[in-house]
């Protein structure tokens, strides 16, 4: 484990310099190595060192750079990069799980997430879905069998906050592995490891890439379960991290505490300011005292997060006349990125749920996702309270 502080490990932590001893990291574009000998690439595949590489489906030095990085500051013994968030949280579900094995999720997941609890299906793994804010329904939904537990420690877009440690004490109970997707606590405000989680999952296509550019993810874990049970499954179907997108993900990190607390700082003061305005029914965020799990959120993670949800009263349209009349915030279904942005989840990102299932994740034709961005957050206010009056 690394001995410095975040901010530290964010700028140094697993860095490989070559022998030309560059101070940016490199990218190394390459798909193979070269071996000096035929003895030695026999000896490379029967195993390898920790800076003897084989073939980038099977890792790369900037992917592992990103890897070692992410890990140091997650607080885990190792990490494994994947090209996407969604191959992240496939990766660390189907590597563990078979037939006849059980699962327990929290129903208010990700649509991708969701469709991969699906998938499961089909292959024998039974899943059930549980409120994920109430704990006695965890521990009614587990049992014996029960081989991991699944959820969002922050749910989308609804910011519910889940209670991961107690989440976990019901799982260990009945030997189960506790898999958290962390995107909306992000790697800043993270305590997964403190509070239990035996494996994290990040998009890295948010916060950590920061500026919208590439799709990355990663999952983090004991070296026993990352290099045992999860890189055999990722290494032979595929879903390598591009160690260009790697060394994006790299740049992000360094910047990530930076703005992830700007963000955050910003989106408490919007929350702030916007709660009681007469255009809006509602104002979620877990950093406002009124938040149905507020104590959780400040132990957890210590902040509110990113994103402040906010639902407009007079229904889709006048969620639509709002979005329509922003200036800076701009209308798009990433998070986590520099620039604000907004998102109607009921029409987009959640549009194919059927009614009643909208209705019961309080997905409301009024409803509104607004990731918070690094811009002066005066602004931000003025953007929003305009767009507000012309609703
Ligand atoms: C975006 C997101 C994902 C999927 O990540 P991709 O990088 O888009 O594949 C998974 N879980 C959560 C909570 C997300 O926000």
């Amino acid at each position: 484990m690394s001995k410095w502080k975040t901010r530290t490990n964010l700028v140094h932590a697993g860095a490989r310099r070559s022998q030309y001893g560059e101070m940016s990291e490199a990218i190394f574009l390459t798909q193979g190595f070269v071996y000096g000998s035929a003895e030695e690439a026999e000896a490379r595949f029967i195993e390898s060192g920790p800076d003897e590489f084989i073939y980038a489906r099977y890792g790369n030095p900037t992917v592992r750079m990103f890897e070692e990085r992410i890990a140091a500051i997650e607080g885990t013994e190792d990490a494994f990069a994947t090209a996407s968030g969604m191959a992240a949280v496939n990766g660390a579900l189907t590597s563990m799980l078979k037939a006849g094995d059980h699962v327990v999720a929290a129903r208010a997941l990700f649509g991708s997430c969701l469709y991969i609890l699906d998938i499961l299906g089909r292959f024998g793994v039974e899943v059930t879905l549980v409120d994920g804010t109430d704990l006695t329904q965890w521990q009614g939904a587990v049992r014996a069998g029960t081989r991991a537990v699944f959820l969002e420690s922050v749910s989308n877009p609804t910011l519910e906050v889940i209670d991961v440690k107690g989440v976990a004490e019901i799982a260990h109970r009945v030997g189960a592995t506790v898999i958290v997707d962390n995107v909306f606590a992000t790697p800043t405000f993270s305590k997964a490891v403190e509070m239990g989680a035996d494996v994290i999952v990040y998009s890295a296509t948010k916060h950590i890439d920061g500026s919208g550019r590439c799709l990355g993810g990663v999952v983090c874990g004991t070296k026993q379960f990352i290099r045992k049970v999860l890189e055999p499954y990722l290494k032979h179907t595929g879903a390598a991290l591009s160690p260009f997108n790697a060394w994006v993900m790299l740049k992000g990190l360094e910047t990530l505490d930076l703005r992830v607390r700007a963000q955050a700082e910003s989106a408490l003061t919007i929350a702030t300011e916007l709660e009681g305005h007469p255009k809006l029914s509602r104002v979620i965020f877990p950093g406002l005292p009124g938040h149905a799990q507020h104590r959780i959120a400040m132990e957890q993670m210590g902040a509110g997060g990113t994103v402040v949800t906010l639902e407009i009263a007079g229904g889709q349209a006048a969620a639509f006349r709002f979005l329509n009349a922003l200036e800076i915030v701009k209308i798009s279904n990433n998070l986590g990125d520099a620039k604000s942005i907004i998102t109607h989840p009921a029409t987009t990102t959640h549009q194919r749920l059927p009614p009643e299932q909208k209705a019961q994740l309080g997905i409301t034709p009024g409803l509104v996702r607004f990731s918070v961005g690094i811009e002066d957050v005066g602004d931000l206010l003025a953007d929003l309270k305009t767009a507000l009056a012309a609703v």
